[in-house]
């Protein structure tokens, strides 16, 4: 079945594709925002948010996508639930077809902001693990956890946050890093390494294997130096060890790095022409909600004025 033509169809619902739809309605375009679930992304799994200039302290991540989603419903915005399985630019090359499982949306231009995937370890034990005991998500399954032991892996700003997070409700946090120091920012360091009472670091470590019959019952443990090995027992591991893009789609439609992030101009602009990219699947130096919701913002009005130009409207 074959949709009307969007002048803006926009692939995912997290903050760089609702910006980008906030701005591609209130330019007046027609603008389809289809995402998998519900409107998200990864901040729909964060617990709150600090960082996001002039939000109040301990605000709600889920209060502030939701907000987002309902500001870009006010704007004209249109929503579709779908899984996208493959882009293709139209024969006399003046659209580009989004084939889904329910149907194929056309559009004039398209913006992939489709974000990121919490990465695995890739050790064994995890994928059979996975739900019983391993977890990727810290606010979703902290409860499962309440007055256990549990270990998160990594040392970036994830593994910090959702290790704070974890020690609201779990008897000690354990914290595996491969090095002796932390890539988180320094102010979630700071507080990490004030909550001794609950929080164990174990530097210079890596997991070699989650161990357990039926759940997680401990974790095999190397030291990258000495490569001793040691089993510490847990309930619980919980990886945070960076994302990978959820680009799997594209198929090499756009121009992407070998870890599949999109590459841009600075327009957002990606390899095929009237497609432009934002947020944690672009490749760029800061994954952050303001750098999601500025690339939105930017790919947006690139997509206005490609389309504009194409109608013969360009000002
Ligand atoms: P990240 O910054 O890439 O950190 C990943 C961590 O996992 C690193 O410490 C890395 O070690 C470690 N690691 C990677 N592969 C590993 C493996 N196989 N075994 C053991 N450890 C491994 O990822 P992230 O923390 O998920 O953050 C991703 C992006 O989102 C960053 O740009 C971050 O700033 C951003 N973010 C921001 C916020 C916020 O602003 N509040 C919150 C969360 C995330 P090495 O250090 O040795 O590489």
């Amino acid at each position: 079945m074959i949709d009307k033509i969007w002048d803006i169809a926009i692939i995912g619902s997290g903050p760089a594709g609702l910006t980008a739809g906030i701005y591609a309605a209130r330019a007046r375009m027609s603008a389809l925002i289809i995402d998998k679930v519900g409107p998200g992304g990864q901040l729909g799994l964060a617990e709150h948010i600090e960082n996001y200039p002039g939000v109040k302290e301990n605000v709600k991540s889920v209060e502030l996508i939701q907000n987002m989603f309902e500001q870009a419903k006010r704007s004209g915005a249109e929503f579709a639930t779908d899984e996208i399985t493959g882009l293709s630019v139209s024969k006399d090359n003046k659209e580009i077809n989004i084939q889904a499982a329910k149907k194929t949306y056309r559009a004039l231009s398209v913006i992939i902001a489709a974000g990121a995937s919490p990465q695995r370890l890739g050790v064994p034990g995890e994928g059979r693990l996975t739900g019983k005991g391993v977890s990727y998500c810290a606010i979703c399954d902290a409860m499962f956890f309440k007055d256990k032991n549990v270990v998160v892996v990594g040392g970036g700003d994830s593994a910090i946050e959702e290790a704070l997070f974890l020690t609201k409700f779990c008897k000690k946090v354990t914290l595996i890093h491969r090095r002796d120091r932390l890539r988180a920012v320094k102010i979630l360091q700071e507080q990490i390494f004030a909550r001794k009472d609950k929080v164990d670091i174990l530097w210079k470590s890596t997991i070699k294997e989650i161990i357990g019959k039926i759940k997680v019952e401990a974790v095999r443990v190397e030291n990258v130096d000495t490569k001793e090995t040691k089993d510490i027992p847990i309930d619980g591991v919980f990886v945070f060890v960076g994302y990978k893009p959820n680009s799997v789609f594209l198929k090499d439609f756009v121009k992407t790095d070998d870890a599949g992030f999109i590459i841009t101009g600075e327009n957002m602009q990606t390899s095929v022409k009237g497609v432009f990219a934002c947020g944690d699947i672009r490749k760029n130096i800061l994954k952050q909600v303001v750098v999601a919701c500025g690339e939105g913002a930017v790919a947006s009005f690139a997509a206005q004025k490609y389309v504009e130009e194409i109608k013969g409207m360009a000002y």
